[in-house]
């Protein structure tokens, strides 16, 4: 029976009252509720491919506790994970505020909350989404590899990314001692001087993880005081070599020109500034929403949040829902992600019940339905691991014409562990072309100094005993496959 003839045999006609009209301001202010209300009627479904009824976007608390409940609901539910699967959390070491884990890892948590949804039969599918239209619904997404999904409610999850301090040598540098990532890069200063820079719990944080690893750990304050729960401030008193400065403001980064060498320095309250010598620089000051991709459909409020109205996550759109840090920019917990993750289902879950979805009309569109089975993984190389500085100057000199290309991971770093299978996938891609290894930096750090790598994931890629290129930061499918090529093209020209 085709969707149309269904729909009026089951008398739904369902109406969805929805606006949208774009302004020509920029990403401030786009939306506006149009009072000649446009009706939507399932009959826009008939004949639409990869239908999703619940589409999530994101993996990190709030989206995992939205695909919990939208599963739960036997809703048909696609969580479409995302360049950080797990989320920020997957970053993070001890969690003493998740309830009832009083102390317990952040992967942990993620680990278990993503079992939990896994028995609920809701789909993961390992995909970004690069590009929504929610202008004509249902709503389309579409992947980095251009597939597209109709969707007809949306959780947006996709939580933030740490934010960057804009001072002179920050770019120059990210990757040559500059990081906002201590559990994946600090075993490169080892018996190393380093400076946090922040007052807030990531900034405690990031100074333990160093900790065993540096010789001296200063962590730079710009204000008299830190912003850090209390109990995260105490952990600090545990550790000799970690010292806290105030009212420091970061002026440059300085450097070698290979480097990191120091850091310029002022005090806001002597007014003097000062050449901090340090090898390493890790950033904790805080995050910004990863809200870019909606900021042509969404309402978005000061900071770039996506506005979220009526004590609901309902956002500017009908049937698109915001939760976590994307749109939280006051309370930004884990758990209070989790809860608005939860409201978030809720909400789509009722969204989908005021225009006549339910699971009757999901079996009439059975057939249009994503299935995990059309998504079978594209092939992967099996790339071999680097162990031994001695073995790879030893196939460049019996490959001298072969583009040879190395990926520094750590099984500690969760976006170097989301990467690796594209970056096998890459490889497969490439296999005529180029030659792939990986070195994990956990086993063999030596082989990372060899390299001068200082951060990772870190892509260097060679040719004829020469560096072509170099990337220390995490890639999507797409960027890390257009990388490959161009380095193939840089190596030729
Ligand atoms: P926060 O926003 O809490 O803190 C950011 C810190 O960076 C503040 O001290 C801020 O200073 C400082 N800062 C901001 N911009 C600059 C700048 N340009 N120069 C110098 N300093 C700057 O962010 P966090 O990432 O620390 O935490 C985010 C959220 O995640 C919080 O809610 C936190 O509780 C949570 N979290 C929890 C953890 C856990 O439980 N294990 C671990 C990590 C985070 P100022 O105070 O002057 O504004």
């Amino acid at each position: 029976m085709k969707i149309s003839t269904c729909v009026a045999s089951m008398g739904i006609v369902a109406v969805v009252v929805y606006f949208m009209m774009i302004g020509d301001c920029g990403h401030k202010e786009q939306f506006k509720r149009d009072a000649s209300h446009k009706s939507i009627s399932m009959t826009a479904l008939t004949g639409k491919p990869n239908l999703v009824p619940i589409a999530i976007i994101g993996s990190g608390p709030a989206g995992l506790s939205a695909a919990m409940y939208a599963g739960r609901a036997r809703h048909h539910t696609v969580i479409f994970d995302g360049p950080l699967k797990g989320g920020l959390l997957t970053n993070t070491t001890w969690v003493d505020n998740w309830p009832a884990l009083p102390h317990y890892m952040g992967p942990e948590i993620i680990d278990k909350l993503r079992g939990q949804v896994e028995s609920t039969g809701v789909m993961f599918l390992p995909k970004t989404v690069s590009s929504v239209d929610f202008s004509v619904w249902p709503y389309t997404l579409t992947t980095e590899d251009g597939i597209a999904f109709h969707v007809l409610a949306v959780v947006i999850a996709t939580g933030a990314t740490p934010r960057k301090l804009g001072v002179l040598g920050e770019e120059k540098y990210m990757g040559y001692g500059v990081s906002s990532c201590a559990k994946c890069d600090g075993p490169f200063f080892k018996d190393k001087e380093v400076v946090v820079i922040g007052g807030g719990d990531s900034a405690v944080e990031q100074a333990i993880e160093l900790a065993p690893w540096a010789k001296k750990v200063t962590v730079l304050i710009r204000k008299n005081r830190m912003r850090a729960a209390q109990s995260m401030q105490d952990r600090l008193k545990n550790y000799d070599h970690v010292s806290l400065r105030y009212h420091v403001d970061i002026q440059e980064i300085c450097g070698d020109g290979e480097e990191v060498t120091g850091v310029k320095i002022y005090n806001n309250k002597t007014e003097s500034v000062e050449f901090l010598p340090v090898s390493g620089v890790f950033l904790a000051i805080g995050h910004d929403p990863n809200s870019a991709l909606f900021a042509n459909s969404l309402e978005l409020e000061f900071g770039g949040y996506i506005r979220t109205m009526n004590k609901s996550q309902e956002t500017s759109v009908p049937g698109v829902f915001a939760a976590g840090e994307v749109e939280d920019n006051h309370y930004r917990q884990a758990s209070v992600a989790s809860g608005n993750g939860v409201k978030a289902a809720l909400d789509a879950i009722e969204f989908l019940s005021s225009i006549g979805y339910d699971l009757k009309m999901a079996d009439q569109l059975k057939t249009q339905l994503v299935r995990k089975e059309d998504f079978i993984e594209a092939e992967e190389a099996d790339v071999p691991l680097l162990t031994d500085y001695a073995e790879f100057k030893e196939f460049m000199k019996e490959h001298p014409d072969m583009l040879v290309v190395v990926d520094f991971f750590s099984e500690d770093c969760s976006s170097c562990m989301t990467m690796l299978p594209k970056y096998a996938e890459t490889a497969y891609e490439f296999k005529d072309k180029a030659h792939f290894f990986k070195v994990d930096v956990g086993a063999h750090l030596e082989l990372a100094q060899e390299f001068f790598v200082y951060k990772v994931p870190c892509i260097l890629v060679f040719k004829n005993g020469n560096l072509v290129s170099r990337f220390a930061s995490a890639m999507s499918k797409q960027e890390l496959g257009d990388f490959v090529q161009k380095s193939l093209e840089d190596s030729i020209a």
